[in-house]
């Protein structure tokens, strides 16, 4: 099973490669290798992420060779310009960025959290929730074996904001994972030193998932205690400055939130020069203060991203999984109203259902290749390859 197209390096120069895919040109950033003309790779979010030898290359090509032109033809087909919103959102998404679909497994590693937001089911407080941590050599595990052994190339590592996680730990993490699964890795650790997150740049990682959860400093400081807009803002500015792909967003459906401030936010997502929008609806939790606040509507969540694609034509788009825990149908109008990416949860089975931020998540049940084969068919009905093939 493999998530990503191999690409033949056909030109380099000063660190920019440029990789040839069936014809099509794109261009990549080389952080990581020796390259020279011929070589094959693999690239996501526009970093060369793995070298492989032609051995390995020709049967991926090949058994893609067929299928690649035949979604393509499917997606030409039902992304018709003209119309409402949705379809006008969808053809931007075509037109920017074809029919690939970039795909990211998730390790949720620690539901242990310092912090206490009122909308998370694993904040502090909630002492009904038995807690747990994967041990460094287990993560480690995990990632070979999403990415070795299922295909993934693009991992993000998730967690609580976990300080039993040190620099040493987390750095030591990075660096074993750059080495044994080559991928694209993205840390999701919240609101940590900014010291920490250089050094991890340094030991490999490329992305940084931080949503500033509103743009609205009233509601953050209510539902974040003790923590203010800014510094979180500050925070997913330095990472961008620091090289970081920066994948941020909002939550939708927030006490006091109007549709203006969902407008709001997906304008402060692009003027943070966001690379992947991660925006999702709010699932309230029973064990959280907002329990008795009601979700947002499928159609509001659903606008939200037409208008994100509208207001954003080249950044890539997430389809998150509070919004599929929402909808059961929520991939594929998600893809079809501006979308471009989506995330499987890769955790091991044992320790997924008390990663419990929101309840009745989508897929936790489902063991991991039945969830792959699952999206996969979604995918293939309407035209998408799940790949990223870079800027
Ligand atoms: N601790 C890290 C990463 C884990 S939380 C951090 O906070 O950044 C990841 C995301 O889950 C948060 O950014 C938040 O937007 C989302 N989240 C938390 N509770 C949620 C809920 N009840 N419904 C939907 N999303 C939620
Ligand atoms: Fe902790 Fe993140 Fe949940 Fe806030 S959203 S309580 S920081 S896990």
């Amino acid at each position: 099973m493999c998530y990503a197209i191999p690409g033949k390096v056909v030109g380099i120069k000063e660190g920019i490669v440029t990789v040839d895919y069936f014809g099509e040109k794109k261009k990549a950033r080389n952080e990581f290798y020796e390259l020279n003309n011929g070589d094959y790779v693999y690239v996501q979010g526009g970093f060369i992420i793995q070298k492989i030898s032609e051995r390995e290359a020709l049967p991926v090509l090949d058994s893609w060779k067929k299928l690649f032109f035949k979604l393509k033809e499917i997606d030409f087909r039902l992304a018709g310009g003209a119309g409402n919103k949705y379809r006008r959102a969808n053809a931007l998404r075509q037109k920017y960025h074809g029919n690939s679909c970039c795909i990211h497994g998730i390790i949720e590693f620690s539901n242990y959290c310092r912090s206490n937001c009122f909308y998370c089911g694993i904040r502090k407080d909630n002492s009904a929730l038995a807690r747990y941590r994967m041990e460094p050599a287990e993560i480690i595990k995990t990632a070979s074996y999403a990415v070795n052994e299922l295909g993934f190339k693009a991992l993000v590592l998730q967690s609580g904001e976990d300080t039993w996680y040190d620099e040493k730990s987390l750095s030591h993490i990075v660096t074993e994972i750059r080495k044994k699964a080559p991928c694209l890795i993205i840390l999701s650790l919240g609101e940590r030193e900014e010291a920490l997150y250089r050094r991890l740049y340094d030991d490999g990682a490329r992305g940084a998932l931080l949503r500033f959860e509103t743009g609205r400093p009233d509601i953050y400081e209510k539902l974040r205690p003790g923590r203010i807009l800014k510094d979180r803002l500050e925070l997913i500015k330095k990472l961008k400055d620091k090289g970081y792909l920066v994948m941020t967003g909002f939550l939708i459906g927030l006490p006091g939130q109007s549709g203006g401030d969902i407008l709001n936010d997906i304008k402060l997502t692009s003027s943070l020069d966001s690379d992947m929008f991660s925006f999702g609806p709010l699932i309230p939790h029973p064990a959280t203060p907002l329990a008795g606040t009601a979700a947002p509507s499928v159609e509001t969540v659903l606008e939200a991203i037409a208008d994100a694609r509208l207001d954003n034509p080249r950044a890539q788009i997430l389809v998150n999984t509070s919004f599929e825990t929402l909808d059961a149908a929520a991939i594929r109008n998600g893809l079809m109203a501006g979308a471009n990416s989506l995330m499987i949860n890769v955790t091991p089975e044992k320790y997924r259902k008390f990663y419990d931020i929101y309840p009745h998540r989508a897929g936790i049940d489902l063991a991991i290749k039945a969830r792959i084969g699952h999206i996969l068919s979604i995918l293939h009905s309407i035209g998408r390859a799940p790949t990223d093939l870079g800027l």
